[in-house]
């Protein structure tokens, strides 16, 4: 591989070709069954703060599941079984993880903490055989002068009460997890097999394989993703592969963005990408809007909506495959090989601002930047968030504050004229490029 290289992981999809026998279809969401409930039995069994010391790197999970002959009671195939016991690990970990930040969060801003004890719950918690111990009630030993620098640090505090303190704090955010969707599976190598244009599936009863014909002639050797959708009689299959970053020589710019409602983009020169974006975007709002209300006002008569979903799913897809070609074009045409973006405004906290029109920007806000950086990882252009307080209040020439009219910012200090946006992309690229300097 050459310098500047890397391989990320880009899902692909397959579909099935033609409507899925039902009995065929019975076999799989048998499958999918199984595969919820050994999921569940997972979350259940390791899911808990005991379950920690079990959970990396899982192989005593693994062991734990094999021998408790859930496999053979169900009759699953292995190819599905340990596929849902990571998939279910996976989840548990993550669950971990996002309580850590919260409790790291709590610690960080406690009013009645001393600094002693803030030090020592941080300590705990960076370590994580510390950790581990602390959880399952345990002293811990830890290796070399970890134990040292622990105790020195527990004997400054009221160490029992401490690690009270913070198992209630795990055990309250870290959420039960269950699962009650039925719509797929996880399947290794061994359980599939491509040819005549479709793949055979291993089912629960022995030698009997589910034929589903696909409308590609693709093989892939990997861990696949089935989902099922049994009301319209289809599948679907996801597939993780490897792709190689092709890095361009003749990509050699910096560019500041600006990212608005409106128009997706505008360059630190003034160029626009997806000036209709904000067409696109309107159109779904409305459309999810007038759906909900419409709802809302027929409710009582139980009214299908399937339509709905229809008509927002082809909406959706109208305004991504534009977002796309968008992007595609922007990177052709500005070769950049860095690019500077505004970072997003936090998230204000669920509940304030409930508006639909607020919350479909939003996401469709999420969209773009996955798209972009997406994009950005596969061409290694590197993309740099900037600090983006005051973005568009301050002036790109002299960092004066300026007022704005309709379209343009006018600096009070120097007299600069030039449209927001553009100044905001400028200010993205000077912050930008400052930062890098001072590296
Ligand atoms: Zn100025």
């Amino acid at each position: 591989m050459s310098k500047g290289q890397e391989t990320i992981i880009k899902t692909v999809h397959q579909y099935s070709k033609g409507l899925i026998a039902a009995s065929d279809m019975e076999k799989l969401e048998e499958i999918a069954r199984d595969y919820c409930y050994v999921k569940n039995q997972v979350y259940q069994r390791y899911g808990g703060i005991y379950g920690l010391p079990k959970i990396y790197p899982g192989y005593t999970v693994q062991n734990e599941m094999t021998r408790s002959g859930l496999r053979k009671r169900l009759g699953l195939p292995a190819a599905y079984f340990y596929c849902a016991i990571f998939d279910a690990l996976g989840d548990v970990k993550s669950q971990w993880s996002y309580a850590r930040g919260r409790v790291e969060k709590n610690i960080r801003n406690h009013p009645n903490l001393s600094p002693e004890e803030r030090h020592y719950l941080r300590f705990i918690m960076k370590q994580s055989q510390c950790f581990e111990a602390v959880m399952c009630r345990k002293a811990p030993q830890i290796e070399g002068n970890w134990q040292e620098k622990y105790e020195s640090l527990r004997a400054e505090v009221d160490g029992h009460k401490m690690e009270q303190y913070l198992r209630r704090q795990m055990r309250k955010h870290l959420q039960k997890i269950h699962t009650d969707t039925l719509d797929g599976f996880s399947v290794t190598v061994k359980g599939y097999r491509y040819g005549e244009h479709g793949i055979y599936l291993s089912t629960k009863q022995k030698r009997n394989r589910v034929f589903i014909p696909l409308t590609d002639g693709n093989q892939y050797e990997r861990q696949l993703h089935i989902s099922i959708n049994p009301d319209e009689g289809k599948v679907r299959i996801d597939v993780p592969i490897e792709i190689r970053t092709r890095s361009r020589e003749n990509y050699c710019n910096e560019i500041g963005l600006a990212v608005g409602m409106r128009e997706m983009f505008v360059t630190d020169k003034g160029n626009v990408y997806g000036g209709k974006y904000g067409v696109y975007q309107t159109a779904l709002t409305e459309y999810v809007r007038e759906g909900q209300a419409c709802y809302r006002r027929n409710r009582h008569n139980n009214p299908g909506r399937k339509k709905y979903y229809t008509g927002k799913k082809r909406l959706e897809a109208a305004l991504h495959s534009y977002v796309n070609a968008e992007i595609n074009r922007m990177l052709k045409i500005e070769k950049p090989r860095i690019i500077y973006i505004p970072k997003l405004p936090p998230v204000p906290v669920a509940g304030v601002n409930r508006r639909i029109n607020y919350s479909v920007g939003m996401w469709q806000r999420g969209y773009v930047r996955s798209r972009l950086a997406q994009k950005c990882r596969e061409c290694t252009i590197e993309l740099v968030e900037v600090f983006g307080k005051d973005i568009s209040k301050v002036c790109s020439r002299c960092g004066g504050t300026g007022g704005k009219d309709e379209e343009d910012f006018i600096c009070r200090s120097c007299g600069l004229v030039l449209s927001k946006k553009q100044n905001a992309a400028q200010n993205a690229r000077n912050r930008g490029r400052v930062n890098l300097g001072s590296l």
